[in-house]
Parts: C-alpha cells; structure tokens; sequence
C-alpha cells in the first residue's frame, strides 16, 4: 500500500506569525488541553494547578453552570443536575440512549426530538451543549495560558466514534467558539506523542482503558509516518465499570439492597473509586460509606480482593487485542512496544496482564493521563502551518468493508476493513446477460457474504453499456475513500466509456455498537457465510448456464441440432434444474458440468454460425447487477 499525503490547505504561514494551536482529550471522565511550547508539548494547569479537568458540568437556576472539579463536587449530592459520562450520549439518538437499558439519573426531556434533551435546574441541554461547556472551558484555560485568541485545535475521539458522534463533537467544537483543524483517533495521538520522542521505527500497540472506553490500536512507524494497521474496542468497558463492580461490592458487604437511591449510589461509586485509585500504591485501602437511613458502613479492601473483582473485566480487554494482531496478520512478538493510555492503565493489573499477553513490559514514559492531548497538540501544531517542514502523516483505516452486490445478492469486497484511508480501489466487473446496457451497483458496507446481512450504503445505474455477449462488458468499478472517510463510488464501461458515480457516506448512520455487533456477527458467521456462498454462487452459475443455453436453443436448436441430441441437452437441462433446487453446491457444478459436456458441440456450431446472430432482438435495455469477474 502506498501512502498518500494529506495536504492541509494553508500550511504556510511566515514563522513570527505563529498560530496558538492546542490539542485537547475531550475524555468521557476527564479532559485535557495541550500545546506546543518552545521546549516541547505540554498540558496546561488551571489557576489550582490541576492538569485533568473532570468532564462534568453542573446546571443552576440564575447562575452560569460549573465545569470540572468544582462540578463534581455536586455529584452526589445534586446528580440530576450534574452531568457526567456525556461524551457516551454523544451523537445518540434518543432511541438509542432508553433503549440501552442504561440507568441515567438524569431527567431526559420527553418529546418527539431525535436528539435527546437532559432537563436541569438551568434549562434543558443536549450531549452538544453539554460538551460545550467543558470545550469552552478548556478554551479559556489554554487562552488564559498563551495569551490570546487559539487559531485552532485538534480534538481526539475513540477509534470507534462513527460518522454521528465525531459530528457531535465537531458541533460541539462550533457552539464553544474553536476552529476544528481536525479530529484524530485517540491512540493515534498517544502514538504520536511516542514516536516523536523516540523516533523508533517498528509496530506499536496502544491500548487505552480510560473511564467510559476501551480502544487498542496496531500502528506502524516507518520513516515518520504512522500507519494505522488495525483497530478494535469496545465502547462500554472502562474504569466506570470497574467502580461498579467495587460499588456492588460494598453493597454486597454493607447489606445495601439494589433499591438505592441516586444519591447513595453516587457516594458508592465515588467511595470505590477512590479505593480502586488508592491500591495502585497500597496493598490496602478502608472504606466508609454513609448508609441512606442513618449510620455508616466501614470495610476495608485489599489489593488481591480487588483483582479477583475487576480481572474478569480487563481479561475482557484482550479479545480486542487478539483481534487486531489478527486483522493486521501480525503477531504478538512482532509488537516492538505496547503504550497504555488513559487512567485505568495505572493499575497493576492492567499493567501486568496486557504486558504477559504481549509478552512485554509496556512504554511508561509519558503520562498515560496526559499523552492523548500532548500528541494532538503536536498534530495541531504542524496542521496549524507552525513547522512547514514537518511531514508526519497520519492514515486512518475503514471500520467496515465496504463492497457492491453481485448476481444472487452476494458481497463482493471491494475494500476490506482496516484498510488504510485514504484508498482507491478498482475492480473489474462483467455483465450477467446477453445484451445487457444497463447494470444496477448497489454500494454495501459490512463483513458477511450476503447483502441480507450488511448495511446498504446506496444504489445507482451504469446505463449506455453496448449490447454483447454475457462476460464480453468491461465494467470498472472504483471505490474510493478520501481522508475524511467519505467514500464514492464511479462505474465506467471500458470500451465505450460510459461512466456514472454516487458519493456516499460509509459510516453514516451506524452507531458503534452496530460496527461492533456486525464484526462480531462476521467472526461467528464465517464458515455457515462460506457455505451460502457457495451454494449461492453455484445457484448463480447455474441459472446463467441455463438462461444462455436456453437463449441459444430457441435461437438455433431448430437449425444446427438433430432431434437426438436436442434431447441430450434438455436433459441435461433438467437434471440441472432438479440440483439447482436441492441445497448441494458440489452437485450442482456437477451438473452444470455435464451440461457443458454435453452442450459443446452445439456451442461450437453457434460460434460457426456467426455470433453476431445471438444479438439480434435484445435491442431492449437490460438491466441487471454485475457478474463477478
Ligand atoms: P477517559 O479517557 O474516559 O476520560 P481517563 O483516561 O481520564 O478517562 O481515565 C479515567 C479513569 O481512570 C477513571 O475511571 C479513573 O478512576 C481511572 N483511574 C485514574 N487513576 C487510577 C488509578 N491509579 N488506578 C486505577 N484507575 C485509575
Ligand atoms: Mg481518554
């Protein structure tokens, strides 16, 4: 695969003219902003002191809302009006949020909107506006900071934010007054980070557990250049769910029953959050927690009692992994370095067990906090035209294959998943039909053999294609994906030139976890898809050879067969017929076998006769999907 340079328009300013550029983590938990400073990339502090800005922002009557720390404050105590974890309704519908069975303490607004709406003492709110809040905070911050106005920055997001959420936070990015220079994958900003410092050549893994996400990325760096080669997640697993599990852990011990209130809860989650960040350096941590009807509860939590809780969760984390070892064909020993990022990599089990499955002992030299904003501080720097000469490339790949329909509505994969973007891909289609002057391209992304199973992108017609013989067309068919994953499709006709195209949106529409339940459905699928496939295509070949040869009889069977070997054929015919119903692949291609044994002769004698003949009368426009090469 070669590499394609992203040009950025406007790269080139005189360098007095230095533009202020920050990268910013919009975390599910927690946020960061990041520059380029003179002596490097670093994160900036608020007036306290405090790197990390808790994503929460806090809603009141006459007042304008509280972002960060001082939001969190009111989380166990005023929830409904204190909103945190927004970054997972990003770009939701409404549907998708009560249909998740999620419990949300919050109030979301009734009505007919697509875009949920949370009630709060301060108005009713969007994910959008929500994220604003903490967007413009950050902005204030790296203002105050760089004294004066930021040109642009470069916000990251999860590897599997699809086409919705990523345009959320480009939303969101408007309403708090930033210039979007772009959107970049979370471990590929931690890659960047790392790999401008050391300068290794060679194949990472990033594997970040934060508090809302998972996400584990295979990336080479070659020559300065980062390739992303495989990526896979899952989008509700984090450090959140680790809380959860302590939390139910001390309502196990302290005897509180599953009918708690909101705010019991949130003192829960926030005490066995605490514990759970204590025992990255204690062996032992105490508990106390305020029971709802008076008194309190005091325990104390060992480091090993805390393991055996939360393994089954991380040893979740490395099917993930697996994955994208085995989508990028490379092994585990091949991996130079594996990065961890996001907080819930500072546990030592975490450390251990993604160190043991790759059999080394992962980088620790940046932050794991800090490290996604510092590489999309370096990104934002170089795309804001503050260092012309730099030539760092970044290549994102396709979430899903993305094909067309061929005759008996299989997939043809045109561009597999993973595939490094921006892509061109061609591929050589035929007609299905004598005559055919028209053929119908249906656009479809998803890794299963049938059309049923994947998702329609869209449709359009090849018409003007010169009448001949089924398989004598030249259809070009070509898929291209440019830097920002938008994906068109053209069609051209070889000898005539005809040509007809559609823009489509590969991912629009698809949520995360539909990307993920149709990756999963592939892997489970993939010998019963194997097996369709065959017997589809052997169906397809089937009624091809049939429709020809009986096109051929009603042409010449009177003028160049004896009565005798007519019978042959239309027995042969029939046997045909009677496979082509039964469910047996290897007994169809047996008998289109004899069929073309037996049927020889006469194609011989057609060809004789001048094939020109079988055009005549199929001046009508045909249309039909292609055939495979
Ligand atoms: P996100 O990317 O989702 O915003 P972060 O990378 O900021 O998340 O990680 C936040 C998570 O990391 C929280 O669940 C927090 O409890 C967890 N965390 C922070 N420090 C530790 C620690 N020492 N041990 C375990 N988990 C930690
Ligand atoms: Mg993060």
């Amino acid at each position: 695969m070669t590499l394609l340079q992203i040009s950025e328009p406007g790269r080139s300013p005189e360098p007095h003219q230095r533009r202020l550029a920050a990268g910013i983590d919009l975390g599910t938990t927690n946020s960061l902003v990041a520059t380029v400073r003179s002596g490097g990339p670093v994160t900036l502090p608020d007036s306290a002191g405090h790197h990390l800005l808790p994503s929460v922002v806090h809603y009141r009557k006459g007042a304008p809302p509280l972002v960060g720390e001082e939001a969190r404050r009111h989380l166990a105590t005023d929830p409904q009006n204190t909103i945190s974890s927004i970054k997972r309704m990003m770009g939701k519908g409404s549907a998708d949020i009560t249909g998740s069975g999620q419990r949300l303490p919050y109030r979301l607004v009734e009505g007919d909107s697509a875009v949920p709406r949370l009630h709060t003492a301060g108005g009713e709110f969007s994910a959008v506006e929500i994220s604003a809040e903490i967007l413009r905070a950050l902005r204030r911050r790296a203002e105050q900071s760089l004294g004066g106005e930021l040109y642009g920055v470069v916000i990251t997001v999860p590897a599997y934010f699809d086409d919705a959420q990523r345009q959320a936070t480009r939303d969101a990015a408007r309403l708090a007054g930033l210039n979007v220079l772009r959107l970049l994958n979370e471990p590929t900003a931690a890659a960047v980070a790392y790999g401008l410092e050391q300068g290794a050549e060679g194949i990472y893994v990033v594997y970040d557990l934060g508090g809302g996400t998972f996400d584990v990325s295979l990336l080479r760096l070659s020559r300065g250049v980062f390739e992303v080669l495989a990526t896979a997640g899952d989008t509700a697993l984090g450090g959140d769910d680790m809380d959860l599990l302590v939390a139910r852990w001390i309502m196990r011990q302290a005897g509180i029953g599953d009918d708690a209130g909101h705010h019991q809860l949130r003192r829960l989650l926030a005490a066995a959050r605490g514990a759970k960040e204590g025992l990255t350096t204690a062996g032992s941590v105490s508990l106390e927690v305020e029971l709802e009807g008076g008194g309190r509860w005091r325990g104390q939590l060992s480091r090993s009692r805390f393991e055996q809780l939360v393994e089954p969760l991380i040893k979740k984390t490395l099917a993930p992994c697996r994955r994208v070892l085995r989508d990028a064909s490379v092994a585990a020993d091949q991996v130079r370095e594996v990065i961890l990022v996001g907080g819930s990599t500072r546990a030592p089990l975490v450390q251990r067990l993604v160190g043991e499955f790759f059999g080394k002992e992962p980088l620790d030299g940046v932050d794991p906090d800090r490290v996604v904003a510092i590489g999309a501080a370096i990104q934002a720097d170089i795309l804001a035209g503050n260092k012309p000469d730099q030539e760092m490339l970044l290549l994102d790949v396709t979430p899903l294959s993305l094909g067309l329909e061929t005759m008996g509505g299989l997939v043809e994969k045109v561009i597999p998943r993973n595939t490094p973007i921006p892509v061109s891909r061609a591929q050589e289609f035929t007609t299905y039909r004598d005559g055919q002057t028209a053929m119908a391209i249906h656009v479809l992304q998803g890794e299963r053999e049938l059309v049923s199973d994947c998702r329609s992108l869209g449709r359009f017609e090849l018409r003007g294609i010169p009448p001949m013989v089924a398989g004598a067309a030249r259809i070009r068919v070509t898929f291209q994906v440019d830097a920002d994953g938008l994906l068109s499709v053209s069609a051209r006709e070889e000898t005539k030139g005809v040509e007809a195209s559609i823009q489509v949106k590969p991912s629009y529409g698809l949520t995360d976890s539909e990307i993920e339940q149709m990756l999963k459905d592939s892997l489970a699928h993939a010998s019963e898809d194997v097996a369709a496939r065959t017997l589809r295509e052997q169906q397809v070949e089937a009624d091809r050879v049939l429709e020809a040869l009986k096109t051929a009889l009603d042409e010449d069977g009177e003028s160049l067969l004896d009565s005798g070997e007519r019978t042959a054929i239309e027995e042969a015919m029939e046997e045909l017929r009677g496979a082509r119903e039964g469910s047996d692949a290897r007994e169809i291609k047996r008998a289109i076998k004899r069929l073309e044994q037996r049927s020889q002769a006469f194609a011989a004698r057609r060809m004789d006769a001048g094939i020109k003949r079988a055009l005549q009368g199929h001046a009508l426009e045909e249309v039909a999907g292609p055939a495979g090469r």
